[in-house]
């Protein structure tokens, strides 16, 4: 089954109503791939979501960066996956690796995060990814599996799940994994679907690779036969980040 190209960027902390201007004028004039080809994602801090989204062409969409693991209420400071849907976000990012290890996000609480998103109609970019201490101790993918295992005990449908695997080392750092290094992984994620889920949602689930993307590395990136598009940190708060949507062709 011929999975469709996917790029997101997560412009995380940043941005101002200034900036954020700038850089959505930048995307509406850029010419790339069709929808056909790729599906294009952008996530601005919170305060910022209804305005880029106004602003911003419709065949791309807006992503939130986070949300509230069960109905809203009395959570102060959080957001409701109710909220964003009624905003008409289509997509919610959750397990990004600054949640899990800087805010402490357990397994189990962004495992309830994703569940409920779903359960609301969100799509969901699922974050994985091991630390480099894990990975020179040879954890790489016991991290991953554990990681997909805690979200495949509270979910069944794949199918409105992207799956990002940001290595810790590689996310803001400037190092990027090699080629061979993402593929490798991806595949071994693949096979777990396949394995844990079913060959179905192994042959579906889009596996997208995020950490120190730039237009420079993302071409040989997307060669890789289990590379389905990108998450996007630093570089996509830049004009650069149109050509990493071009890498989908
Ligand atoms: P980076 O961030 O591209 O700045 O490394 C990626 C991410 O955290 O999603």
């Amino acid at each position: 089954m011929a999975r469709k190209f996917f790029v997101g960027g997560n412009w995380k902390c940043n941005g101002t109503v200034k900036s954020n201007e700038e850089l959505v004028k930048v995307l509406n004039a850029a010419e790339v791939p069709g929808t056909d080809v790729v599906e294009v994602v952008v996530a601005p801090a919170a305060v910022h979501i209804p305005a880029v989204q106004a602003a911003l062409r419709k065949d791309f969409s807006v992503s939130a960066q986070n949300c509230w693991q069960g109905k809203g209420g009395a959570f102060t400071g959080e957001l409701s996956a109710e909220m964003l849907k009624d905003l008409g976000l289509p997509w919610v990012i959750l397990g990004h690796s600054e949640r899990r290890h800087i805010l402490k996000e357990s397994d189990e609480m962004i495992a309830d995060k994703v569940a409920y998103a779903l359960s609301q109609g969100l799509g969901v970019i699922y974050c994985i990814g091991e630390k480099l201490e894990e990975r020179e101790s040879g954890n790489t993918m016991a991290v991953n599996a554990r990681q997909m295992k805690a979200l495949a005990d509270k979910i069944s449908d794949w199918s409105q799940v992207v799956v990002a695997y940001e290595p810790v080392w590689a996310i803001g750092t400037g190092k990027v994994a090699t080629p061979q290094q993402a593929q490798e992984v991806h595949d071994e994620v693949r096979k777990w679907l396949a394995a844990n889920v079913s060959p179905e949602a192994a042959a579906a689930t889009r596996i997208i690779y995020g950490g120190s993307v730039t237009a420079a590395n993302c071409g040989d990136l997307a060669t890789q036969p289990d590379i389905d598009g990108f998450l996007v940190g630093g570089a996509s708060l830049k004009p650069e980040f149109v050509d990493i949507i071009k890498a989908a062709e």
